[in-house]
């Protein structure tokens, strides 16, 4: 994930980054998540803009979770919009406002970007808090325990009493 900037030179370079299932276990270890089956990208073109170095690209693909309702894996699916502004400094540790654009610079040093880091802000940023198998899941049913996707069940509609009674009432028949 990293790019000299002796081979990006003026033309600039296309650039195409696996997100694998190593890296997202080794730099995301608090998600428990892993790329779905068309895996992740960072797909794009790093280019030089005077002073600094200009990432415009995507990053696109799946990633499996679960979902927060019902339990069972959830794919949420990334297409996000990547800009990134990187320039060379010395001390690239040392945060600085860029005062004539209110945008955010990212320093690196030695001639190399590495966009590693920033694949994983953006992959950060992009989760909902709450991923769901899908927008409608019904989730489980806190009373008797069903995936009310795969199980509909009227707990919830009845007060626990009538619940109750509704048994016996079957029980007697
Ligand atoms: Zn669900
Ligand atoms: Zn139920």
């Amino acid at each position: 994930m990293r790019y000299k900037t002796k081979d990006i030179g003026d033309e600039g370079v296309d650039i195409r980054v696996a997100v694998t299932e190593a890296w997202l276990k080794a730099e995301c270890p608090e998600l428990d998540m892993r790329p779905s089956d068309g895996g992740i990208t960072l797909s794009g073109r790093l280019e030089r803009a005077g002073d600094e170095y200009l990432l415009r690209g995507v990053l696109s693909g799946g990633l499996l979770t679960q979902c927060v309702r019902c339990l069972e894996p959830a794919t949420l699916a990334l297409d996000v919009p990547v800009t990134l502004t990187f320039a060379e400094h010395e001390e690239p540790w040392i945060e600085e406002e860029d005062e004539d654009t209110e945008e955010d610079v990212i320093y690196f040093s030695d001639g190399v970007i590495d966009v590693g880091p920033e694949i994983r802000d953006e992959l950060l940023l992009a989760l909902p808090m709450g991923p769901l198998c899908r927008e409608d899941c019904a989730g489980i049913c806190p009373t008797c325990g069903a995936n009310r996707n795969l199980t509909p069940c009227d707990c919830a509609e009845r007060p626990a009493g009538r619940v109750k009674f509704a048994v016996l009432a079957k029980v007697k028949l």
